[in-house]
């Protein structure tokens, strides 16, 4: 059985939606609000579990309402949550979300999730070192990310690294990263802070699908022409079916072109991992 172990975000995510957005000093009546489980990390990890891949969460939690629902929803998903810690002392990381019409604010308290260590993750290496495929983004502290390639480069486990929301990293993490997924914007920035990253970069382009550039060869996947409801989530879906079919052994346009699958059907209901396909889903649309 193919193995992905996902190092992340736990978050839960706090959702009001409201008429009026409140001025400063100001208190307004909403409508709506609505807590749905998120956090890069755990929505990448949810994504890989949908496809039907044996998937370990690397993370952290409060030990609070929140961290204890999380930890039971990643269970119910099928996630192995055995390497994520619930610390006490410390708040599950949230996104607090105002939904107006014209305008979504959003507040990230990372809590923690600021508290993986690099040493958390190495106490779980005999574990780690069974993976096939590990997936990162940064969202987590960046030295943990780097005790991630050290183990990956160790072990020689295919490491994808998702650069979001991006910051530029150390030079030696992304040389010990076999691909880079960022989105268009993330792209830019990164290929102006690192053009050498251009050897193993799958960029994600929304609507027009994905872009793979690996060893100077250029390959583009169309996106699908689905309806959209709600795209958040969608690059999560995208990294999380990727490192999946990766795991199985898949090739790599191969493995693209089903992300690429997934994360149009994502698309089409609301919340980030509401809409997470699983195979069967991904395949009668590949119909
Ligand atoms: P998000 O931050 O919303 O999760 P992202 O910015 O990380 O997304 P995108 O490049 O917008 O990532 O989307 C990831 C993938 O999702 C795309 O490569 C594509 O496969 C799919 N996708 C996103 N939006 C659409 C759309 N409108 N129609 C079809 N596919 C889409």
């Amino acid at each position: 059985m193919s193995r992905v172990t996902v190092f992340g975000s736990i978050n839960m995510d706090l959702t009001v939606t409201t008429k009026v957005m409140p001025e400063q000093g100001e208190t307004v009546l909403g409508e709506q609000f609505a807590t749905y489980p998120g956090g890069k990390g755990a929505n990448q990890a949810v994504a890989a579990a949908r496809i039907g891949t044996v998937v370990r969460m690397i993370g952290v939690v409060g030990d609070d309402v929140f961290g204890k629902d999380l930890l039971n929803h990643l269970s119910s998903e099928g996630v192995d949550t055995g390497g994520i810690y619930q610390l006490s002392g410390m708040a599950t990381g949230t996104a607090t979300i105002i939904v107006n019409d014209h305008d979504n604010r959003i507040i990230v308290a990372p809590g923690a999730n600021h508290g993986l260590t690099p040493e958390m993750v190495y106490k779980q290496e005999s574990l780690i070192e069974q993976c096939d495929v590990l997936l990162v983004q940064l969202e987590i502290p960046i030295e943990t990310i780097g005790a991630v390639a050290v183990l990956a480069e160790k072990h020689e486990i295919l490491l994808i690294v998702n650069p979001a929301p991006y910051q530029k990293l150390p030079e030696t993490f992304l040389e010990r990263a076999s691909f880079v997924t960022p989105n268009e914007t993330e792209a830019r920035m990164l290929t102006a802070d690192d053009p050498w990253v251009e050897s193993k970069l799958i960029t994600t382009k929304g609507k027009e699908g994905v872009s793979i550039l690996v060893k100077g060869e250029q390959i583009t996947v169309q996106g699908y022409p689905v309806e959209p409801v709600d795209t958040t989530g969608a690059g999560d879906t995208f990294n999380g079916a990727l490192a999946a079919k990766l795991s199985a052994g898949t090739e790599l346009n191969e493995s693209v072109a089903f992300a690429n699958a997934a994360a149009a059907l994502s698309v089409m209901k609301p919340g980030a991992q509401s809409g997470m396909p699983t195979t069967k889903q991904v395949l009668t649309f590949l119909q």
